[in-house]
């Protein structure tokens, strides 16, 4: 471990401020950083892969944007600092849309999501094996230097979105579900608030895996809004992993649906621990639309999902495998009691 320097920050400018002047850096190698609750910064600075000079703890901050659940209707509005369990047990979040809380309940364990932030769990790092062990080269951690992955044991990486310089996954569950929602965060920088759409937030690797979101060093998010249609109480989120519990999605979907009989009328569909950032499957949405679901029309749709996957050596399973937890997930909620 590095020394570091550490701050608390009591309010969102007193945070701003403390970053010091804009530098160039993409936020995760920038010489001053945020931590909120700590659990996926304090693993990585253990590991010697985030190397800040300076922390700055924005936890003692109290502002409203970033603290308060509110529920409207449709809209539902998450703080960034809201802890994941908060949520998680927030009976009325549950009953407009439980695909929300299933992607929190089974992230991490208990402890963890007591811990950590909505904010930071947006914002995790990938868990690429040769990221977190820095002997190894990688283009996110060392721009230039190689992925160590592609001709490596790529069991859990990415097949969708993949890129000739990075193939890691993305690996939160809670993002699958909101960007199927097509949710939106809330920035804030020195010149004010921004809004966003969440599939704008993470980059695609392309040729600078390092670059991992659009935000800067001196942004922070504030929120995450969410405009909530009333047929999502028709939703679930379904994670396949190696064990029930405390481990990754191999595949997981989040499946919100809205069905006249046995016809789709509408469809949102968010695909995990397949693609490189937070993936929503409008192809695979399209093919539904219109159409009664059938277990041969939400076959078509896994196809259509996973028609751009370039999977590797040892990854090609997760083809079969995403398409199937898919087709899973859409059937079952077909047959869901509301
Ligand atoms: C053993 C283990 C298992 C896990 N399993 C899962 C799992 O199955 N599914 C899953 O989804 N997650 C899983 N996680 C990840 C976990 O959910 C994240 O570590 C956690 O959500 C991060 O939140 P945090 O508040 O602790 O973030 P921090 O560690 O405090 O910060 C993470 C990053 O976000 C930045 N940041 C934090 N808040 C803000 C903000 N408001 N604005 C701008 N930047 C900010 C920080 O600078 C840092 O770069 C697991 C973690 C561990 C350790
Ligand atoms: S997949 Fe990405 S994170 Fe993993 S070694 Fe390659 S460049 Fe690094």
């Amino acid at each position: 471990m590095l020394p570091f320097d550490y701050g608390r920050a009591n309010t969102v400018d007193g945070a701003l401020a403390a970053m010091g002047d804009k530098t160039k850096h993409p936020p995760t190698s920038a010489p001053s950083q945020f931590i909120a609750g700590g659990t996926n910064m304090s693993d990585y600075m253990r590991l010697g892969v985030n190397r800040p000079s300076r922390l700055i703890d924005i936890n003692p901050i109290e502002d409203r944007r970033l603290r308060a659940i509110e529920i409207g209707d449709p809209e539902i509005r998450l703080g960034a600092l809201v802890r994941m369990s908060e949520v998680e047990d927030h009976p009325e979040v549950n009953r407009r849309c439980p695909m929300l809380t299933e992607s929190l309940k089974l992230a991490a364990s208990r402890q963890i999501r007591n811990m950590a932030s909505l904010g930071g769990n947006l914002l995790q790092r990938t868990r690429c094996e040769y990221f977190r062990e820095i002997s190894w080269p990688c283009n996110k951690r060392n721009p230039g230097s190689g992925c160590s992955a592609i001709d490596g044991f790529n069991r859990q990486h990415a097949v969708l979105g993949v890129s000739d310089a990075c193939i890691a996954t993305y690996h939160g569950d809670f993002a699958q579900a909101l960007i199927a929602l097509d949710a939106s965060v809330d920035i804030i920088g020195r010149d004010g608030i921004r809004r966003i759409r969440l599939a704008d937030l993470h980059r695609p690797p392309g040729d600078r895996p390092d670059l991992e979101t659009v935000l800067g060093p001196d942004e922070l998010i504030a929120a995450i809004v969410v405009d909530v249609p009333a047929w999502a109480a028709r939703s679930r989120y379904l994670k396949i992993r190696d064990r029930q519990s405390y481990a990754f999605a191999l595949a997981s979907t989040a499946v919100a649906l809205d069905l006249d009989g046995n016809e789709v009328r509408d469809v949102r569909i968010g695909l995990g621990g397949v693609a490189t950032v937070p993936w929503r499957a409008t192809a695979a949405e399209d093919v539904l639309r219109g159409r009664p679901l059938t277990e041969e029309s939400a076959g078509k749709a896994a196809d259509a999902a996973f028609a751009g996957a370039r999977p590797r050596q040892h990854n090609g399973f997760k083809v079969e495998l995403g398409k199937q937890t898919l087709v899973r997930g859409l059937i079952e909620l077909r047959e869901m009691r509301l």
